[in-house]
């Protein structure tokens, strides 16, 4: 996902979540406060409710206080002829009521009682003066009250003032007054037991609706939303002040409870009877979210796109840039920001890619690929200018030495000395003024090549060649050892030598090859007798591809000798091609060839085939039984982690016996330190083959190394036999160190190329095993080979 969607898909969720959870703070608290100015206000009303509720009690008493003070309620009670008086007190009563009514007191009824509770009077507020009053029932606990305080001792007879709601749920008030007639003005709270009378009083008060109506008006409720709970309680008239006490239910409702000597009132209000107070708030929170939410987010994403990601994309652009021209248009930026060292970091990458691209990681030198390029380009500049230049080879002579008893460090170590050397003794000179970095390269291992772009002509070339043979004069130091290594030179001019730079190299590289051959420490230019050498080569590599192909090959062998009995015990395997030998070249000359284009793999299988086919048809012939065949393998195959597993299948194809394959392998391939040489060995030890070393003194093998090398015998080379037998010399013969050599570490001797008796007979008498020669047995064809057994 791009960067910018990638933003889109964060801010949204975040702003918005950010947003939304200080909205619903916000309504949390204004809830909260709603809730609060809910509660006070309600209290309020609650308290002005119990306020008005007081004062209708109150007129109640006024009300009573001037019934009981009036003349014609002492008449009616005090008269011997009540029928008459009660007429009198009726009408001041209706008088009495229709005042109240006019004071909106609603006084329903008033009733004169005996102290038994029997209704002596009664009136009530009624237009029609002839019908019978309307008297409604008390509840009981009015006369439950009065009637304890009579029935109990101690206490007084007290007027009860009570309030209290009707099965229609309206609210009803009443007063219960005891009364002396005797005392009538005098003090009510003393009133005897014995004697008196009652005064009751009932009304209504429609209070109770009118909060109803105003909660539902002030918070939009319908009635059965607000519940309201009423309990009577039966006190003296004696007010006290109202309590209120609000709080939350279980579900948000609001609860409230109001609290007088008379009643109380438990009132409850639906959660949502704030909402009026919140008003829409919801909707304004919601839609601001929404806003800020777009807001911040088109400014974060305005923000984000011009620091962050026009930059990146500024960058990538460059790069598509770049790479579309080829060319590296990115530039240093100096500031501190993280694009910027993005930016830097990768023109840094670059730079080391391409270094690491076109220098030896080694030495810092040009490598192969980008020397190739630079030659390629200083010989097409050669056509404008004609200006004469040569190449240098340059191979370390001895260096395999170093690496194999010094180890890899030291030999990197040298390289990098040496390389620090040509840089500091090439580039001043007038020759190479105007050297280039990439005119110096370590092509592979410990060759360097050297580009001189412009020489008078090849006595410039062989004084720089001189120059660097110079450098190797005492040898080169690494860590306080100095080693004898010196350079072979080969030395291809422009344009007489070539054009092109494979080609330039080619010969170089051949010229080299001969300077090597001519001795080492030397320089060569390439000649004509170099480029029919490399022409021979290319021949020779071209028919023994044709030989692969073709079946070209044959194999000749030349059996070995017990040197005591002279019985033939088994014969050298040793490959042919009449292709090469029809024009003079055998297998000295083309193996080498083999070796170096890599097609020796391909011949020592072909090889091995042939000598095992060949070993498996006498399988059964006594004649041949022990008789064993030796075969040359090439040192390639020690590097070849497949070779013994190849063997081993040949071996399983033509069912033979491994103690009747030897195996000889070129001494001078041997290193002791090299380990996948030894591990091949060891694997074609245990195989069960026999090895043997072929050429041995011709190497460099350490006499004290033959320890680790699992070889069961030591092949003498011609040139050391040749040096017995009649010629004396005043040396002691190499012979005679391999044979003594050969004893110590119980090693089989096999000599090579006896072309004499006196030199059988010299071998014989030193304690060689067997030998093998032209003077024994010429090389032969395996049916020759048969037929020479079968006789003997
Ligand atoms: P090498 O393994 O040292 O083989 C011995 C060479 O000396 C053979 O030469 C053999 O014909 C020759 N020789 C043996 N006795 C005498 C003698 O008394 N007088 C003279 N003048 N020569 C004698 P050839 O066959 O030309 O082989 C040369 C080299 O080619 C071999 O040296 C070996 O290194 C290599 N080679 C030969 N055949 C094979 C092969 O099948 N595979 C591999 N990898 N290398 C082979
Ligand atoms: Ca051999
Ligand atoms: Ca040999």
């Amino acid at each position: 996902m791009k960067l910018i969607n990638r933003v889109n898909f964060i801010l949204v969720p975040i702003i918005l979540g950010v947003l939304s959870f200080a909205s619903v703070l916000a309504y949390l608290f204004f809830a909260n406060h709603s809730a609060k100015v809910l509660a006070s206000s309600v209290t309020r009303e609650l308290h002005f409710f119990a306020e008005e509720i007081e004062q209708t009690l109150q007129r109640n008493r006024a009300t009573a206080n001037e019934i009981l003070n009036s003349a014609e309620l002492v008449r009616f009670l005090n008269s011997a002829n009540p029928q008459f008086q009660a007429y009198a007190f009726e009408i001041r009563m209706r008088k009495l009521l229709a005042s109240a009514r006019q004071n909106s007191q609603q006084i329903e009824q008033v009733q004169l009682l005996d102290q038994d509770l029997n209704i002596l009077i009664a009136n009530s507020d009624n237009d029609d003066p002839f019908s019978d009053p309307v008297l409604l029932p008390f509840p009981d606990y009015v006369f439950n009250r009065y009637q304890y305080q009579r029935n109990s001792n101690d206490d007084d007879l007290t007027a009860q003032q009570f309030i209290y709601m009707d099965a229609q749920s309206k609210l009803r008030f009443g007063l219960l007054q005891p009364f002396s007639p005797k005392l009538l003005l005098e003090d009510l709270s003393r009133i005897p037991k014995q004697k008196h009378n009652l005064l009751l009083l009932g009304g209504a008060v429609n209070k109770l609706s009118a909060l109803r109506e105003k909660l539902m008006e002030s918070y939009q409720l319908s009635p059965d939303e607000i519940k309201i709970n009423w309990t009577s309680q039966v006190k003296d008239t004696k007010a006290s002040t109202p309590l209120v006490s609000s709080g939350r239910g279980p579900y948000g409702q609001y609860l409230f409870q109001l609290r007088t000597s008379q009643f109380k009132l438990a009132l409850t209000l639906p959660y949502k009877a704030n909402a009026p107070l919140m008003g829409n708030l919801t909707l304004v929170l919601t839609g601001l979210v929404l806003t800020m939410t777009l807001v911040s987010f088109v400014v974060l994403r305005g923000l984000i796109n011009k620091q962050v990601i026009k930059p990146i994309n500024s960058l990538i652009e460059q790069i598509q840039a770049s790479r579309a021209e080829n060319n590296i248009s990115l530039e240093h930026k100096d500031s501190s920001d993280e694009v910027s060292e993005l930016n830097n970091a990768y023109i840094e990458l670059l730079d080391d890619v391409q270094h690491l691209a076109t220098n030896d990681t080694l030495t810092g030198l040009a490598n192969r690929y980008s020397f190739q390029l630079w030659l390629e380009r200083q010989l097409q500049r050669f056509e404008k200018t004609q200006q004469p230049m040569a190449l240098l080879f340059i191979d370390l002579d001895n260096f395999k030495q170093v690496n194999d008893h010094y180890g890899h460090e030291v030999g990197d170590k040298l390289l990098k000395v040496f390389s620090e050397r040509l840089i500091t003794s090439i580039r001043p000179t007038d020759l190479a003024a105007s050297m280039h970095t990439k005119a110096l390269a370590r092509l592979a291992g410990d060759e360097f090549a050297v580009l001189l772009s412009s020489v008078q002509g090849p006595q410039s070339a062989a004084t720089v060649a001189q120059r660097i043979l110079e450098m190797f004069e005492g040898g080169i130091e690494v860590e306080g050892t100095i080693h004898n290594v010196q350079a072979s030179i080969g030395i291809a001019m422009v344009p007489q030598d070539g054009l092109h730079a494979q080609q330039l190299l080619k010969h170089a590289d051949a010229a080299m090859y001969r300077a090597k051959s001519l001795g080492k420490n030397r320089y060569q230019f390439f000649t004509k007798a170099i480029a029919l050498e490399l022409a021979q080569k290319q021949q020779i590599e071209q028919s023994l591809s044709l030989a692969l192909e073709e079946d070209g090959f044959e194999l000749v062998f030349m059996p070995i000798y017990d040197i005591d009995s002279l019985q033939a015990v088994g014969a050298e395997a040793l490959i042919r091609c009449p292709r090469l030998a029809k024009i003079g070249i055998y297998p000295d000359q083309f193996i080498p060839v083999a070796e170096s284009t890599g097609l020796i793999k391909q011949i020592d299988l072909w090889v091995m085939e042939r000598a095992l086919q060949n070993l498996n048809e006498v399988r059964d012939d006594p004649a041949f039984t022990g008789y064993y065949l030796s075969i040359n393998v090439s040192a390639v195959e020690l590097h070849n982690k497949h070779y013994p597993e190849q063997v081993r299948r040949l071996l399983e194809k033509y069912q033979i016996d491994t103690s009747l394959v030897e195996l000889e392998l070129t001494e001078t391939s041997l290193s002791n330190d090299d380990e996948s040489s030894l591990t091949t060995l060891n694997n074609l030890k245990s195989m069960g083959l026999t090895l043997s070393l072929d050429d041995f003194g011709t190497g460099y093998t350490a006499f004290n190394q033959l320890a680790a090398y699992p070889v069961d015998s030591l092949k003498i080379d011609r040139s050391f036999t040749n040096q017995v037998g009649e010629k004396k010399t005043k040396k002691q013969p190499m012979v005679d160190i391999i044979l003594s050599l050969a004893e110590l570490y119980k090693l089989r001797v096999v000599a090579e190329g006896v072309e004499t008796k006196a030199q059988l007979n010299y071998l014989r008498d030193k304690g060689c095993n067997r030998a093998q020669g032209y003077y024994l047995c010429k090389p032969v064809p395996w049916q020759e080979l048969t037929k020479k057994l079968s006789v003997a």
